[in-house]
């Protein structure tokens, strides 16, 4: 398509999406993109089942398998083996697997998946946060061996903690794979005790029934992950899809084309002609060469003089593309990392203050009026004081619980206000989601995950 093509083509909101589907047969990227946290108890299962599935999928080297096999066999841990695949911190184990573009993407019919964070052992938890809060689905393990379903699932279990981080985030679909079932003989009954317990449970976090999916698996058999089951006994009783299936059946999230532009800025370098280059990800809306444009906060224009994704000049980019841009008519020095570039006819808020709704962490330190944190949104860090509590919710039902409450414990959800050093770019989570998540981190440690409510 020509410039002038596109530009007449686009002209009306329906239409950006038709341009959008062309654009993504001519680039050859047909299948849809889907990002994936994985999430459960301590020991549920999640290594072994994400490593076997990888493996099963051909995302592991035969050879680099073959060395994991016999090192757990020396061991005497040949149950390991899998859980390897994702364990990067044996740095000795992780040399040499094929995982350059990422370790943990992998493909279903329909759709492109990138684990977030992989649950490598040590740094699971932090790492599942910072995940949970850029997923657009989320896989829930639970071990269905009689009694650590019930540990996991009880108080002080990760079960419903991490269930109710997630669905607190913006995730509403939700696979859940009951894992481990060869350690009940595959049993029917056990796999339904599991379903209806959990099943309650979810439907009371906030999940829809049919956002909802069950079923059963075993990491360490490898049955019914990424083909139908072989086991005689399961066979007898489960007719439905294999986690693979149940995976590619998760609606992906529609590329946001006809929201207003916005693309966030995580690098800037010198381009080899006149101009500079800034590389971030079109979170919404879509951009064309020679378009004017809006760098905030700085509330400096600019005009795009080129485009390219992966090397590639383009003439046009879409929401969720990760693109380098050219940039003329404006200093270098007005650029920062964090920064956001926007239509200049749909502007992007910019604020130093705003209301949000947070998820609290296993903190230490409650929380209380006046504390300090580090806010990061999108690439930005940026100091804020929490200046208000307003109040304390209810973390199934978001009711009030409490109002002003004096402060904030572990693991409770809460509205609260914030006022940040400088100002910044900001959306409402339900406008644009992408630009309506941050994190609250002090001293390194996430302490709060939000979606901003107010401006
Ligand atoms: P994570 O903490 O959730 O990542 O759990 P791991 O993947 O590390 O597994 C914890 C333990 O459960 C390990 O000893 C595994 O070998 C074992 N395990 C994992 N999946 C299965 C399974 O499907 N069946 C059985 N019997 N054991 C499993």
């Amino acid at each position: 398509m020509t410039v002038k093509e596109v530009k007449t083509a686009t002209r009306s909101r329906e239409n950006k999406v038709d341009v959008l589907t062309q654009y993504q047969q001519e680039r050859g990227q047909s299948k849809e993109q889907l990002h994936m946290v994985v999430i459960g108890h301590v020991d549920a299962g999640k290594s072994t089942l994400m490593g076997h599935l990888l493996y099963s999928l051909g995302q592991v080297n035969k050879k680099t398998m073959h060395k994991y096999e016999q090192e757990s066999k020396k061991l005497g841990k040949q149950s390991f083996v899998y859980a390897w695949i994702l364990d990067e911190t044996g740095e000795e184990r992780s040399r040499g697997i094929t995982m350059d573009v990422g370790q943990s993407k992998f493909e279903t019919a329909t759709k492109v998946v990138t684990l977030l964070d992989a649950p490598g052992h040590k740094d699971f938890i932090p790492n599942m946060i910072t995940g949970a809060t850029q997923a657009d689905v989320a896989l829930l393990v639970v071990d269905a061996t009689r009694g650590e379903f019930e540990t996991g699932f009880e108080s002080g279990g990760q079960t419903r903690e991490h269930a109710l981080l997630v669905r607190s985030l913006g995730v509403s679909q939700l696979g859940v794979v009951v894992n481990k079932l060869d350690t009940v003989g595959w049993s029917q009954e056990r796999f339904e005790e599991v379903v209806g317990k959990l099943g309650a449970f979810l439907k009371q976090a906030g999940f829809t029934e049919s956002n909802v999916t069950f079923v059963p698996c075993s990491g360490l058999t490898g049955e019914n992950l990424t083909s139908p089951p072989s086991e005689d006994m399961l066979l007898q009783w489960y007719k439905g899809p294999c986690l693979l299936d149940v995976i590619d059946k998760f609606k992906a999230p529609e590329r946001p084309v006809t929201k207003p532009f916005r693309l966030s800025v995580n690098d800037i370098f010198k381009g080899t002609g006149s101009g500079f280059c800034v590389s971030g990800r079109v979170e919404t809306g879509m951009v064309q060469v020679a378009d004017k444009v809006l760098v905030q906060p700085q509330n400096e224009g600019a005009v795009i003089k080129g485009l390219s994704i992966d090397d590639v000049a383009v003439q046009v980019a879409f929401a969720g593309d990760q693109v380098s841009v050219t940039l003329a008519g404006i200093d270098m020095q007005n650029v920062a990392v964090g920064y956001i570039l926007c239509d200049p006819t749909q502007l992007i808020p910019v604020t130093s203050h705003f209301e949000a709704r947070i998820v609290v962490f296993n903190i230490k330190v409650p929380i209380t009026k006046g504390y300090a944190v580090i806010l990061h949104h999108q690439s930005l860090v940026e100091q804020a004081v929490i200046t208000k509590l307003v109040a304390q919710l209810n973390k199934s039902s978001g009711e009030v619980i409490k109002r002003q409450p004096r402060c904030l414990t572990r693991n409770s959800n809460a509205v609260v206000e914030l006022e940040m050093s400088h100002p910044i770019c900001m959306e409402l989570y339900r406008d644009i989601k992408e630009l309506g998540r941050f994190m609250l981190r002090v001293g390194g440690i996430t302490v709060a995950a939000g979606l901003v409510t107010q401006v």
